[in-house]
């Protein structure tokens, strides 16, 4: 009898080992059979039967699978523009929306386990004629751009270099070409960075409108010289954002501290990462040094070890033109990420005031022909002697409300090697 008992013991035992393992398994299976399915996707078989069609806003076919054959755009120049965006069906660009956007492609099915018949279409919120425009504006130097509508977070641009044809496989591949630069590197962001130092300024010096900065073209910080681009004399906080001045720069950070820099940085959301849709986009860097120091002078200014990603500073500029309400970013049609209030709204709107007031004064509203701009230069000292160019702001324009962030790698001075980039973009976008 015992025999019986032990028998009929080691078989429940079993039996509920196989339902505590089909459980786990099923639960497994919903949450990550999209997954499994399309893991192929990536091209690590050959066995996928359909993935579906990437096109972009217009309809223009960036990326074709039905099984037996695998595609990209027809023309050249949106192939490489659209490189980063699309991805590629070798799943070297880890980013693009081939691989990031792999289960709505297929058209997966969790409880049948099957695709939709030949895929589903995916439409990017992307122009890929304006991605052609911005990879052409770079020319050839490293660099990226971006350009969104910050009212409603589409993504209307998204071009890095460089680049390749994804449809040549013989074609030389550059270093750094799998990265988008857009959205996964962080970059010494210059002068751009004290949109965020005024920020904290407005919020945090009570006597800001009162105050005035001397600029004899540099000042002593401890010991160490910190040099200004000019002499810029005598000028109030608005004056100085429009020069660009280290000088008063440094004492706006000296007067708010490592601590309120930092709070800032980090509430604004430039050290962290961010979801593009599912896309992980790169953190940034930030150091606080101590009371006093040339290294707390700096950071305000944008050097120190301050690091920027391209796409946080698209978030940042996007609230700034939204009386501080940020519209998160999406790269798919019909897709709404949410809102937040980034900023105060009295913030938001006196930056706004200030970049508006950088192109008319400094900048030359005739360099933007045509355009309501809002903008803000850098030229970041990276270290071996050159500079990274950036330019980043918005348009004053309810029918095209858009922001946009431009850097070109070791190209100079903002004004002259970006914000021509961000003009010809621009001008694509608001002309056609
Ligand atoms: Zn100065």
């Amino acid at each position: 009898m015992n025999k019986v008992k032990h028998r009929a013991m080691s078989a429940l035992i079993i039996a509920a080992l196989i339902i505590v393992g089909l459980g786990v398994y099923i639960v497994r299976y919903l949450e990550d059979g999209a997954k499994w399915a399309t893991f192929a996707v990536g091209g690590y078989t050959s066995g996928v039967v359909s993935m579906g069609t990437i096109v972009d806003r217009n309809g223009v076919v960036l990326a074709n699978a039905d099984g037996s054959s695998r595609t990209y755009a027809e023309d050249w120049g949106v192939r490489r523009a659209c490189y980063h965006a699309v991805g590629d069906y070798t799943g070297n660009v880890g980013t693009g929306a081939l691989s990031s956007f792999a289960a709505q492609l297929a058209g997966y099915n969790p409880i049948t386990g099957t695709y939709a018949r030949g895929g589903r279409e995916v439409k990017l919120t992307i122009d890929s004629r304006l991605c052609v425009t911005a990879q052409e504006a770079l020319a050839g130097r490293k660099g990226a751009v971006l350009l969104s509508n910050y009212r409603t977070g589409e993504i209307l641009c998204m071009t890095s270099n460089p680049t390749t044809d994804p449809a040549d496989s013989t074609a030389e591949i550059a270093d750094g070409t799998y990265l988008n630069r857009c959205i996964s590197v962080s970059y010494t962001p210059g002068s751009v960075f004290k949109l965020i130092t005024s920020a904290a300024a407005i919020e945090n010096i009570p006597d800001l409108s009162q105050q005035t900065f001397t600029c004899w073209g540099s000042v002593d910080v401890a010991g160490v010289t910190i040099n200004c681009t000019g002499s810029h004399g005598e000028q109030t906080f608005e004056e100085a954002l429009a020069n660009s001045c280290n000088v008063a720069f440094a004492n706006i950070s000296l007067q708010l501290g490592g601590d309120t820099l930092e709070r800032y940085v980090y509430d604004y959301g430039f050290t962290r990462s961010h979801k593009l849709d599912d896309i992980v986009t790169a953190g940034g860097s930030f150091t606080k040094d101590n009371p006093g120091t040339p290294g707390l002078a700096w950071s305000g200014i944008g050097q120190f070890e301050d690091a920027v990603c391209p796409y946080s500073m698209l978030r940042y500029v996007s609230a700034i033109a939204s009386n501080g309400i940020l519209q998160e970013p999406t790269l798919l049609v019909g897709k709404d990420n949410g809102s937040a209030n980034l900023m105060q709204s009295t913030t938001a709107n006196k930056l706004r005031d200030m970049m508006s007031y950088n192109v008319q004064a400094h900048y030359g509203a005739w360099n933007f022909p045509g355009l309501n701009l809002c903008a803000k230069t850098g030229t970041a000292e990276v270290g071996d002697g050159t500079s990274h160019a950036w330019f980043t702001g918005f348009l004053l324009d309810e029918a095209h409300p858009y922001a946009f962030v431009v850097i070109v790698e070791n190209a100079g001075a903002g004004i002259t090697a970006a914000a021509p980039v961000a003009n010809a973009v621009l001008q694509a976008a608001v002309n056609g």
